[in-house]
């Protein structure tokens, strides 16, 4: 949202975001992490929750030092948010340098990842024994250089590797045979590089137990109070709540139908409330029918639609029946980020970043 909104209070949804949370959940991935150091991983601005202040949070009341981007732009902006706080955080970029992108590693400190061999000639070249994080794909077969490759790497001049790392493509079910499979060459491969720092563990990783911590971890979901697994998890405390306004409230009649299309139709006399919500502020579509939210404590289902602005819940009967400005909760203690995101067919990640630029974020 642009700054001039900020005076008003929000008319619209709202994100609130809990910084305590957050460190917790910093403390606990920290404590299943065997010994190993914690990262922060806060591309995609922090998992689309904001990454000065997550970041600061993190950095003053954790002590996190290391972070990870997927852009260089954004280890531009993080930089700026905590040089105040840890001046000598380190930022790692997933992504790696290019050409036109290396002037921004030097300006901002940031520490490349490699993934090819052509993005490590290029900053052994252009930083002589500079410190980069060497990224070898162990079976994912997304980023990341094929083991074959690492005597080339090895073998280059002034080229400083300072941390070994791989990512794991099945962690999200623990017992696949993959996460071991990987796991072995990546052992394998690390003892050809003595004394390097190193790293394979994202969020789930580090929480299904097993030994994948190594030197350094990466979670990011985690850290934001989300399941990384494909199954809920009560390990964590959640971050996000996000809330909207009642708009208005109307009564239909039995045969009456609700949004376009006309999906609902009311089985009898029925009270519909309308929230300011929508796809616009990344519900998705897909959760029409299907989500709930939480009105006055009690559960009620979408009906109908999800449109850009709106959605339309059936109004729980009772004592106190909801009217135009009472608040709606869509996320929260109640009803998860992973269980909204399973309700949408989406994933978590998905739920997170889709946030929209309408949704006003709140710090508590
Ligand atoms: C995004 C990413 C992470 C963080 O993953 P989570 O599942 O959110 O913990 C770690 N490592 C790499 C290489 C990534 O791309």
């Amino acid at each position: 949202m642009s700054a001039h909104s900020d005076k008003f209070v929000s008319s619209g949804p709202v994100a609130e975001i809990n910084l305590s949370a957050l460190c917790e959940n910093f403390d606990i991935l920290n404590a299943s992490a065997g010994g190993a150091e914690t990262a922060a991983v806060v591309k995609c601005n922090a998992y689309g929750l904001g990454v000065a202040p997550i970041a600061t949070a993190l950095a003053r009341r954790s002590g996190c030092a290391t972070f990870f981007v997927a852009y260089p732009e954004e280890g531009v902006a993080l930089r700026d948010a905590i040089h105040p706080h840890a001046p000598d955080a380190k930022i790692y970029v997933f992504n790696g340098p290019g050409t036109d992108s290396l002037e921004m590693f030097g300006a901002a400190r940031l520490t490349p990842v490699i993934n090819t061999i052509e993005q490590g000639a290029l900053w052994a070249r252009a930083n002589p024994g500079a410190s980069a994080a060497l990224h070898v794909d162990t079976g994912m077969n997304r980023l990341g250089a094929p083991p074959e490759s690492l005597g080339e790497f090895l073998a280059m001049e002034d080229f400083n590797i300072d941390l070994f790392m791989s990512h794991l493509a099945c962690a999200s079910a623990p017992s696949h045979p993959m996460n071991q499979r990987q796991r072995e060459l990546f052992v394998s491969l690390a003892e050809r590089l003595p004394g390097v720092r190193r790293s394979l563990a994202a969020s789930a990783g580090v929480l299904m137990g097993g030994d994948y911590g190594f030197d350094l971890t990466r979670p990011g979901i985690a850290l934001y109070g989300a399941s990384p697994f494909d199954h809920e998890t009560d390990q964590l405390r959640p971050v996000l709540r996000l809330t909207a306004p009642i708009v208005q409230v109307r009564s239909i009649k039995a045969g009456e139908t609700v949004g376009y299309g006309a999906t609902f139709t009311a089985p009898r006399a029925t009270t519909i409330a309308t929230v300011k919500i929508g796809y616009g502020d990344g519900l998705p579509v897909s959760g029409s029918g299907k989500l709930s939210v939480i009105v006055h404590g009690k559960r009620t289902p979408l009906i109908g639609r999800i449109s850009m602005d709106l959605i339309c819940i059936e109004a729980p009967q009772g004592d106190r029946p909801p009217r135009q400005g009472d608040t709606v909760e869509l996320i929260g203690e109640t009803i998860g980020v992973f269980e909204a995101a399973q309700r949408c067919s989406v994933l978590p990640y998905e739920m997170l970043t889709g946030l929209g630029g309408r949704v006003v974020r709140r710090y508590v």
